[in-house]
């Protein structure tokens, strides 16, 4: 058997953990950082000397000269942003020569974008047609970011309309692949109502072939780069995007991303089978956030909410938008644990929870009268969850200055053992506030 050499670090919740910031600590005593799923869509803010860098396709790893930043094959690439990127970061000295691309990847087209837009739309027509029963789709409900991640995923299903990285550097085969995708999407457009112009697939496969001459220092086989490495003895971190209740199978279907962002993406997103994989640490807030409009049983709609809200500075680092906030909760967080098999956790965002003289733990849900613990595998059932809580004695002590479980007032500690009963594994890690000082790694 192989000796497991890698780190992965996954969101347990609906997203913005901070996996970023636990990616940037990690990322020290790793030599290889790799994203495996999700797009443009991700994102992670990593704050380094005081100085905020926003990343979204580009691993956190490449914030540390020497590593080798590797976006896998499972994530779906936009070249127009990626190219943006690494420009931003150049530009603000970060070197970015580590940074290598699966030529598996699938490519983020214009198109996409252009679908997801149009999709949306129809959703809201047939709203207004009244098709509205119960489990159908709303328009906005999905919470799409347009940015043409969910049509990019599934014409990697569907094949024949497909374009991955590596074709971007063959144009004896690019030509051939965007036509027939063209004649795909142009149908697909004229049906959906048909107002947006028809897409010219010389005019695309030009541009591609010029993005593709642009990238091609970076695009390699990152299946034997990745295999090379550990059988070199260095350390591989993989890095999620999204989080586990956004997974497309195990999250809030149909109120989810479209790729595997749970740690068992991470064969099919990289090629490094599971066994490869010494430690995965699930990242958790001490809370609950949730952006879009899928169900989220704790959601506290109050000044609870608007407390965590305004400490936490929930708001969307792109649009700006409040994010819905509430308490934790146990069911969600237990399941997302066994589904991932976290070895440990990384507890963050506990110095928001100071202040509050008792807290909330939703510790099961009630349905109809029935309680249970069990998570459902649907996210229109999981609407019909009311949650119970156990309530706990807050803390009143700011605790951004702990730097070792000891430092933690009583209470806290005890909110923090009260997870670790619950979850069924140890907070490695507990993050009291966003700069990697304000640590405690016991
Ligand atoms: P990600 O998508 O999971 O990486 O999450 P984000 O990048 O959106 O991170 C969430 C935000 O919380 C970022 O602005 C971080 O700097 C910040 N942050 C991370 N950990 C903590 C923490 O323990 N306390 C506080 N107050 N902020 C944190």
């Amino acid at each position: 058997m192989p000796e497991a050499r890698a780190t992965a670090v996954v969101g347990l919740q609906w997203g913005d953990e901070g996996k970023g910031k636990l990616v940037d600590l990690l990322a020290a005593e790793h030599d290889v950082v790799v994203r495996y799923n999700g797009g443009a869509n991700a994102g992670h803010s990593v704050v380094v000397n005081g100085e905020r860098f926003a990343l979204h396709l580009v691993p956190c790893g490449i914030l540390y000269p020497g590593k080798l930043a590797v976006v896998g094959n499972g994530v779906v690439v936009d070249p127009d942003k990626l190219l943006d990127e690494v420009t931003g970061l150049v530009a603000r000295g970060v070197d970015c020569s580590g940074l290598v691309v699966s030529d598996r990847a699938h490519v983020v087209l214009p198109y996409h974008k252009t679908e997801d837009a149009l999709r949306e739309d129809e959703l809201r027509a047939a709203q207004s047609a009244a098709h509205t029963g119960e489990g159908v789709l709303r328009a906005g409900e999905i919470g799409t970011t347009k940015r043409g991640i969910g049509p990019a995923y599934a014409d990697k299903a569907y094949r024949a309309s497909a374009i991955r990285i590596g074709d971007l550097l063959r144009p004896e085969v690019l030509g051939g692949k965007v036509e027939l995708a063209c004649l795909f999407k142009n149908a697909l457009f004229r049906g959906l109502g048909g107002r947006h112009e028809p897409v010219d697939p010389r005019v695309l496969t030009a541009q591609l072939l010029t993005l593709g001459e642009r990238l091609g220092p970076m695009i390699r086989d990152t299946v034997y780069l990745l295999h090379e490495q550990l059988a070199a003895g260095k350390r591989l971190l993989f890095e999620g995007g999204n989080a586990t209740l956004l997974d497309v199978d195990h999250g809030t279907y149909p109120f989810v991303t479209s790729s595997a962002c749970s740690a068992l993406g991470i064969g099919s997103g990289t090629g490094v089978p599971p066994q490869r994989i010494g430690k995965i640490l699930g990242v958790c807030k001490a809370y609950c956030t949730r952006v879009g409009a899928g169900p989220m049983p704790t959601e506290q709609v109050n000044a609870a909410g608007e407390r965590i809200r305004e400490r936490g500075r929930e708001y969307g680092t792109t649009t700006g938008r409040p994010r819905r906030t509430g308490w934790l909760d146990l069911v969600a967080l237990r399941y997302a644990v066994m589904v991932n098999g976290a070895t440990g956790l990384a507890l963050t965002m506990l110095d928001v929870m100071a202040g509050f003289d008792e807290i909330n733990v939703c510790t099961a849900y009630d349905i109809g009268g029935e309680r249970t613990d069990r998570f459902p595998p649907d996210g229109h059932m999981l609407r019909a969850c009311e949650p119970v809580y156990e309530t706990l004695a807050g803390f009143g002590e700011e605790i951004t200055g702990a730097r070792r479980r000891a430092d933690l007032p009583r209470n806290a500690a005890r909110y923090v053992e009260f997870i670790e009963e619950a979850a069924g594994v140890r907070a490695e890690i507990i993050s009291v506030g966003p700069d990697r000082v304000q640590t405690i790694v016991e």
